[in-house]
């Protein structure tokens, strides 16, 4: 070998050691009813290695699974940190699933653990006679657990009078570092392990991107929920180079949101854009504070750009998977141009971040130039996108032929276009496309246009089966509150703007997109209730 470097493996430890160490005097926020609570870096650190003593007191050993059922907040930081330093994996469970759901993410990773915010017992509850492998449940936060099965412990009462270091273990960087689970929009949940490795160097790249803040000058402020794929990185990244963070606890609804921003003045956030969206139609109140808020996690609607645009805050569009940790882009455009142009830039899902590679696959397989108009299936490899999912054995692991192609590469679901610079625009997710007639219509092209007029609030354009064109779009609407709009209007809108063979012609008017349990259009809800007749459709 002739490389003379020394093989130090990239660890969490190396995190929370460097940011409670150097970043010592930075911030960690909580929002709490009675206004901000605050802790610094090096409490925090000083609490998750006590967090580590604890845990092992309660016999957590080896890369065992301890699971965080929690808000975003200092606590759920202090396990971010304590549990893969320790060597065991931190899964983060997401507290909107249904029980039964719930209930088999806990049993098929095996979490021993969980450790719950007080706030959100009543979730806990009904889950315990569920999962008989979890032996113990922490509470952060007053409450009593009626259940004496598992053992359950008071967080405080845990960590206290315990040693404030620890002897971290040097791990191999490949080593399981944390877990979660995709939101199972079809089948089972699958879940997606990230090592060492890939969380350190997914945090670097994330800080590197400087979207989501630098360094001790900045405070972030993630509404991306800590429990869903790490929070897009924020947590690891702010910790490593001693970026505030303001954590919003369970008020992220507009009012409270409004308040702190206002409040504490944090100089970036993240979130899907339906937070953003209800935060401008409620009111967003002092948002002088904010440089750059990251929207992504499902397409941001260029009105919304163009509304923070007249606010004075610059939005940065990205976009990302579970399964690739989940950074993938983010539009920021060539530097000097109009701002017009520029524009052209900040609309499309962004430019690939270093270490994430990249290839278009057409519908044969073929793979397709970045020309910026060959559509295809985009396929993704890199050091923090995983290779399979969790639950095969390293003799046969847990590749789907649909999820991974047979060169290991990751097959996002996502059909798009790449510029030869390396913008990617996504038109549809696989299972959203419109095909009609043999020709592909944009859902997302289509509902982009459609929330660019003033009465429209939402919009949501699906697929449904059509004797002619085999389908074709629906548009499902929502008016904004005081707004009259008429469906002839919005087609006369469209026609304007794209061709006809893509103006739908079925139109309904609903009170609310459904959304997930992460915030995102839930088209497949609208399709069922086209299906089963539950739709008053128009047809122009
Ligand atoms: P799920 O939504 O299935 O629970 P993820 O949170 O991992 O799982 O979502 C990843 C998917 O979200 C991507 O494959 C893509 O379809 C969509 N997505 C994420 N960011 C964007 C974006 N900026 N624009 C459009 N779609 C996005």
């Amino acid at each position: 070998m002739l490389s003379t470097m020394q093989d130090v493996p990239l660890n969490v430890s190396q995190i929370l050691r460097h940011g409670s160490v150097i970043h010592a005097a930075s911030r960690v926020i909580t929002w709490t009813e009675s206004g901000p609570r605050e802790r610094t870096f090096a409490e925090v650190g000083a609490r998750a290695t006590r967090l580590a003593h604890g845990l092992r007191e309660l016999g957590v050993r080896g890369d065992e699974r301890v699971a965080t059922l929690m808000w975003n907040n200092a606590e759920h930081l202090e396990a971010y940190l304590a549990v893969p330093s320790m060597g065991a994996v931190l899964h983060t469970l997401n507290l909107r699933l249904p029980a039964d759901q719930l209930a088999y993410i806990v049993n098929h990773a095996d979490d021993r653990v969980i450790v719950v915010d007080a706030s959100l017992l009543s979730v806990l509850e009904p889950l315990l006679p569920a999962v008989p492998g979890v032996e113990h449940v922490v509470v952060v936060g007053g409450g009593e657990l009626g259940s004496v099965r598992p053992a359950v412990h008071a967080y405080e009462d845990l960590i206290a009078g315990r040693p404030d270091d620890f002897d971290w273990p040097e791990l191999d960087e490949r080593t399981a570092a944390a877990m979660c689970y995709t939101s199972g929009t079809t089948g089972e949940p699958k879940g997606v392990v990230y090592s060492h490795r890939s969380v350190y160097l997914h945090a670097m790249q994330v800080n590197m991107a400087r979207v989501l803040g630098s360094g001790p000058e900045d405070t972030t402020l993630p509404v991306v929920p800590m429990f869903h794929v790490n929070a897009w990185g924020v947590p690891h990244s702010s910790f490593l180079a001693g970026v505030n963070l303001l954590l919003p606890d369970r008020f992220a609804q507009p009012g409270p949101l409004a308040e702190m921003i206002a409040t504490v003045r944090p100089t970036h956030a993240a979130g899907v854009p339906t937070v953003w969206q209800g935060l401008l139609t409620a009111g967003p109140g002092d948002l002088s504070s904010l440089r750059s808020l990251v929207i992504g996690g499902s397409a941001c609607p260029p009105a919304l750009i163009r509304a923070f645009d007249a606010l004075g805050v610059r939005v940065n569009h990205a976009w990302g998977m579970t399964e690739m940790s989940p950074l993938g882009t983010v539009a920021e455009p060539p530097p000097g141009l109009p701002a017009e142009e520029e524009y052209d830039y900040r609309v499309t899902q962004g430019r690939l971040r270093v270490g994430v590679q990249a290839r278009l696959v057409g519908p044969d397989g073929e793979i397709l130039r970045w020309d910026g108009r060959s559509v295809g299936e985009l396929e993704v490899r890199g050091p923090w996108i995983a290779a399979a999912y969790y639950g095969g054995t390293s003799a046969e692991p847990l590749r789907p032929a649909d999820r991974f192609s047979p060169d290991g590469w990751l097959r996002t679901g996502d059909i798009g276009t790449i510029t030869p610079d390396g913008y990617l625009t996504l038109t549809d997710r696989a299972k959203d496309v419109i095909k009609s007639g043999g020709e592909w219509i944009s859902s997302m092209a289509l509902e982009n246009l459609l929330m660019d007029h003033p009465a429209i609030a939402e919009a949501a354009v699906v697929a449904v089966p059509d004797d002619k064109w085999g389908e074709r779009p629906l548009a499902a609407v929502v008016v904004a509150e005081g707004a009259q709009v008429t469906f002839e209007e919005l087609h006369r809108f469209l026609a304007e703007r794209i061709p006809r063979w893509q103006l739908p012609e079925r139109w309904t008017r609903i009170d609310a997109v459904p959304k997930t349990s992460v915030g995102k259009f839930d088209k497949k809800v609208l399709r069922r209730r086209y299906a089963t007749d539950q739709l008053p459709v128009t047809r122009l």
